[in-house]
């Protein structure tokens, strides 16, 4: 076992910002483990300009992601990428990973979440085709016939956006939509948008490309076929938080409950970022998190 002050799991920004904040006290000997082959978590899917976070301005998350990385490789933050965590157990502080086994004074869960996939059996380069980040492509669901799944924000501001470009749109959602009331409204009001509540898609059909999308009324078993040859699902997304459901209890959607010092109902075991809330998945607090969590960390654990 490899012995550290801190492990911080997760190399979005949350899990970087409380990185960036240990490196500052010299002594601190931490670890940051990241599952995927890069450090930024969803840093790379904002295509649009940042001016969210505290004043500060960037063209877009890669923007932001290359001034992180600098200063993970200027301040030698330790890192490994491409790790695969098979099992923790937090009351012990250890995790076990594909690149060795790890023990820690404190474990700080900086997961993030990921996008929910849209659940139904298709062909393999029919559901390669779904749409989830229309940010970046806004124009291949201009003047065509878009199906948008799901009935929150997101959603009806895609459906709105393709219908204001030409395109004809079905909004469909297995209940009623929960987007703001303003939205609503106005996609009620667009004579370019159908709205199919109370279904769920059945199947995806085409042969090259999407050409329908089936979907069946939860009610009466009525299925309709759309012709659609841009589907875009936005459903939501999920904690990853897979791993500790076991030892702490997941509070609604599997999102991590923590107190104001970022601290889990585990001592020493903080929790940052997207996991953590639901109601503010912000750049902002992904980043106060972090600094808030290193903070704590070394205040209580290790200079103690
Ligand atoms: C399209 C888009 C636009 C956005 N625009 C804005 C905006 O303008 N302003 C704003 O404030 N916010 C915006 N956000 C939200 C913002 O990007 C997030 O709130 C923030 O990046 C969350 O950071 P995080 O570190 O908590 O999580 P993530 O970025 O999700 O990072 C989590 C990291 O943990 C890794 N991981 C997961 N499981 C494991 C594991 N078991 N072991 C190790 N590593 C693991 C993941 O690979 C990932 O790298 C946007 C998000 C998206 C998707």
């Amino acid at each position: 076992m490899q012995n550290y002050d801190a492990i911080i799991l997760g190399g979005g920004l949350a899990g970087i910002s409380c990185a960036l904040e240990l490196i500052h006290e010299h002594q601190t000997n931490f670890m940051l483990l990241e599952s995927s082959r890069q450090l930024g978590g969803q840093l790379p899917l904002i295509k649009f300009t940042i001016r969210d976070l505290g004043g500060a301005f960037y063209k877009n998350g890669q923007e932001l992601l290359d001034s992180v990385n600098y200063s993970v490789e200027k301040f030698a933050v330790p890192y490994k990428t491409n790790v695969a965590i098979t099992r923790v157990d937090l009351s012990k502080k250890q995790v076990f990973t594909s690149a060795g086994d790890f023990e820690a004074r404190t474990i700080v869960i900086a997961t993030g979440l990921r996008t929910r996939l849209l659940e139904v059996k298709a062909q393999a380069n029919l559901l390669q085709e779904i749409i989830y980040w229309v940010e970046g492509r806004e124009e291949d669901v201009w003047n065509t016939n878009v199906t948008v799944i799901g009935g929150g924000d997101y959603a009806t501001i895609e459906a709105l956006g393709a219908a204001q470009h030409g395109s004809k749109v079905t909004l469909v959602n297995r209940g009623p939509l929960r987007a703001r009331p303003d939205l609503i409204e106005d996609t009620k009001n667009n004579p370019n948008m159908t709205l199919l509540l109370g279904y769920e898609v059945s199947a995806i059909k085409g042969s090259q490309n999407i050409e329908s999308v089936e979907v069946t009324n939860q009610k009466s078993g009525e299925v309709i076929a759309i012709p659609t040859n841009r589907l875009v699902v936005k459903i939501g997304s999920m904690p990853n938080t897979e791993l500790f459901k076991d030892e702490l209890s997941l509070g609604s959607g599997g999102y991590i409950t923590v107190g104001k010092d970022m601290q889990t109902a585990i001592p020493g075991v903080y929790a940052i970022g997207d996991v953590t809330d639901a109601r503010y998945l912000r750049l902002g607090t992904a980043v106060g998190g972090g600094v808030t969590a290193a903070n704590e960390l070394l205040r209580r654990y290790v200079r103690a």
